[in-house]
């Protein structure tokens, strides 16, 4: 289920976004000014935000450039109230990925998240080949190396390293990863996750004791940086 965050302060559209996209199938989330909103970019790890331009604390184009900032690439429609061309500009120069003007019909922005969607889910980052400090990796071919040295990684080892590589600068939670890593059909306990976490910070961090990569966010999860 595709998750979407809808950042936005005015109560009754935010509650109205959060219906109609249930009703599409989405998961939601909702966020009522800036500093929440970036706050559950990070937990919630959406695969879409919905950003308004005018909130409270910090305002949408704060928002889109602090997500960008960090390298979180999720994919950004902002919702302007007014029609200016420079709004419209800046927002996507900030790294928006479509705008819709307020008022707006919902089917109107239905149909740009989906497809939004559509084109950013074609290009996933897949990361096929990736530097990690001193260490090279290759999902495709499933080699690692340091140097000349061969590295050995199981392929789960490996599914869970390119799972934390596509969601560099996120925090993901040990639920998330259960589900996307290990799938309904296998039934680890998060403790699973804890350990596989350690035998990767063991092949691919200088000090595995004082990681830098894969860092573990307390109450959270783990964030991966690259
Ligand atoms: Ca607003």
């Amino acid at each position: 289920m595709k998750r979407i965050l809808v950042i936005e302060d005015e109560p009754q559209m935010r509650l109205g976004l959060r219906d109609n996209l249930e009703l599409e199938g989405y998961e939601v989330e909702t966020a009522a000014d800036g500093d929440e909103g970036l706050q559950k970019a990070n937990g919630f790890s959406p695969d879409l935000v919905i950003l308004d331009v005018m909130l409270p604390k910090k305002n949408g184009f704060d928002v889109c450039r602090d997500l960008r900032s960090r390298s979180i690439l999720t994919p950004i429609v902002m919702l302007t109230a007014r029609s200016a061309e420079t709004d419209k500009v800046l927002g996507l120069e900030l790294g928006a990925d479509d705008y819709v003007t307020k008022p707006f019909s919902i089917t109107e922005l239905l149909a740009r998240v989906r497809a939004v969607l559509r084109r950013t889910g074609q290009q996933k980052p897949t990361a096929d080949a990736v530097t990690i400090g001193e260490i090279e990796i290759d999902f495709k071919l499933h080699q690692a190396r340091r140097g000349k040295q061969r590295l050995e990684f199981t392929a789960r080892e490996f599914d869970l390293l390119r799972y934390f590589v596509q969601h560099t600068g996120q925090v993901v939670t040990r639920e998330q990863i259960l589900n996307e890593v290990w799938g309904y059909e296998e039934f680890p306990t998060t403790r699973t996750i804890d350990n596989f976490v350690a035998k990767l910070r063991q092949k691919i961090e200088k000090s595995p004791h004082a990681p830098e990569h894969i860092l573990t966010i307390h109450g959270s999860g783990y964030k991966f940086v690259g």
